[in-house]
């Protein structure tokens, strides 16, 4: 199979992905070809497009939403080296694209919905047309896991918010919960006291298992409740969210607590359904990788929070995304 190049006009021009609009209907069933597919535009599958495109690759990113991943949706990232202070998330993520696209890596805005293997290389079928790649870079990150509670469903979007950057400003000065009790909530929760009346922190533990530091500054903030081994057993309203119904575990009573706006933060569910008949997973649904970011599958790689990794960070999403393009690089060196 021949493999042109996929370079065509610059991409992305420091715009969120989600600014971009896809192709026009009519050529909704376009093959794309590229050497090196990067599936998710996060740190990872930005960096992966980095470091394919320097290569002297031609590298296409592709992503569903926009730039960045969850990283465009962190109010502040604190500990990704060479800033001395807080950044912004969406920030770090449009400087990353424009890096990328400086390289002429080009950005596709879709989501993958399948991928096939040949002889020749990998197929993914997108929402914006089929791409064929050489070698596939799995970057498609994660989705927040639901917590389950009666009503949540119902209540998602009027109310219940799985993102307090997109939804926090909508409920300036009235009173929010959050749920869980790791970075994310821990962050976010600090977040949300810039902009609510009161923020109550709802955790089934006694302990936080995000970091010292961020339960140190939430500490200092004066707007913020604890409900320590709780649990929420309902979302309730008919409109919108009214209120929840907490359960104490350790005495096993019960309390209603009045909120607007109510924040899940209970951990992630890997984006793996397009890939999971081709690429093998963990039980939680990761992606298995070896030291070198290489999939059971020769040519298609993984990086970034989608694989079984101990740690998932901005940095080491980075790092993930450099390490899987020049793993791909070796790869398609070692095909020529
Ligand atoms: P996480 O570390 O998995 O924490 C999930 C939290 O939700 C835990 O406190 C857990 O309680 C709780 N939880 C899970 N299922 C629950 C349920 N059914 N009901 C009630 N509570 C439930 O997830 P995360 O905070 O999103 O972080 C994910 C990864 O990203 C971590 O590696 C984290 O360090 C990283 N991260 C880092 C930063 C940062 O460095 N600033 C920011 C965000 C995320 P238990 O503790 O009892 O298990």
């Amino acid at each position: 199979m021949d493999f042109p190049s996929v370079r065509s006009e610059p991409p992305g021009l420091g715009l969120p992905l989600c600014l971009i609009q896809g192709d026009p209907p009519a050529r909704i069933s376009r093959v794309k070809v590229t050497e090196i597919l990067a599936v998710g535009g996060g740190p990872a599958g930005l960096t992966a497009g980095i470091y394919a495109a320097r290569s002297g690759h031609t590298a296409l990113v592709l992503e569903k939403a926009f730039a960045g991943g969850q990283m465009a949706l962190t109010s502040e990232v604190e500990n990704y080296p060479g800033f001395a202070g807080p950044v912004s998330g969406m920030l770090l993520a449009q400087t990353m694209e424009q890096q990328a696209a400086r390289f002429g890596c080009e950005m596709l805005n879709g989501e993958a919905t399948g991928i096939a293997a040949d002889s020749a290389g990998f197929e993914v079928a997108t929402t914006a047309g089929s791409v064929v790649a050489r070698a596939v870079i799995v970057c498609s990150g994660v989705k927040p896991k639901l917590l389950g509670a009666s009503g949540e469903k119902e209540l998602t979007g009027r109310g219940v918010s799985y993102c307090a950057v997109c939804d926090g400003p909508l409920f300036k000065g009235r009173e929010v919960a959050v749920i869980g009790g790791g970075d994310s909530a821990l962050d976010e929760a600090l977040y949300l006291t810039n902009l609510a009346a009161r923020v109550h922190v709802i955790h089934r533990r006694d302990e936080f298992r995000g970091c010292k530091f961020a339960q140190e500054r939430l500490r200092e903030r004066p707007n913020v409740d604890y409900h320590l081994s709780c649990v929420v057993e309902s979302f309730n309203g008919t409109q919108r969210l009214e209120n929840l119904t907490i359960r104490n575990l350790k005495d096993a009573s019960t309390c209603s607590l009045t909120v607007g706006g109510a924040f899940i933060y209970v951990g992630w569910l890997p984006n793996t359904n397009w890939c999971s008949n081709l690429v093998a997973l963990d039980d939680a649904g990761n992606v298995k990788t070896d030291d070198k970011l290489r999939t059971n599958v020769p040519g298609v790689f993984a990086a970034g929070d989608v694989r079984n990794t101990h740690l998932r960070q901005v940095a080491t999403a980075v790092g993930d995304g450099a390490l899987a393009a020049m793993s791909a690089h070796d790869y398609l060196i070692g095909k020529r």
